[in-house]
């Protein structure tokens, strides 16, 4: 059933307790951690408690939790400080998603270049 949880999913795993994480931020609804290989200063993921497999199915799905996982974004950047950052959530393999738990990439903290190439 769509959100539930997914045995072999990391992040499903963070949520669960079961594998360790820097947690900067928890709602009911929403985790935020640091990236465990950072591109910059900041690098936070803020991911759904539930599973949905990218931002395209989790929209689509729920998208009452996609509004929950956008404003946590901007949360995340007041408690770093950004005035400027970028929120990217790759979808797709094609895109460099990994991990297939839909999440949101918050990077900051450094000059970020547009396009990204
Ligand atoms: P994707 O490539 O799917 O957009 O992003 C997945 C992200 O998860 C990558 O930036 C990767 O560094 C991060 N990541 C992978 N495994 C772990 C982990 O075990 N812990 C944490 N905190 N981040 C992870
Ligand atoms: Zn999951």
């Amino acid at each position: 059933m769509a959100g539930e949880p997914q045995e072999d999913c990391l992040f499903c795993k963070i949520v669960a307790g079961q594998v360790p994480a820097t947690i900067v931020r928890e709602t009911e609804t929403t985790v935020a951690f640091r990236d465990i290989n950072p591109q910059a200063p900041t690098h936070v993921l803020v991911i759904p408690k539930a599973h949905h497999k990218d931002a395209a199915t989790l929209a689509a799905e729920a998208p009452e939790l996609a509004a929950d996982v956008l404003r946590e974004t901007r949360a995340v950047a007041d408690e770093d400080q950004l005035d400027s950052y970028r929120v990217v959530f790759n979808t797709g393999a094609g895109a460099g998603q990994t991990v297939f738990h839909a999440h949101a990439h918050v990077v900051g903290g450094r000059g970020l270049a547009w396009p990204p190439g």
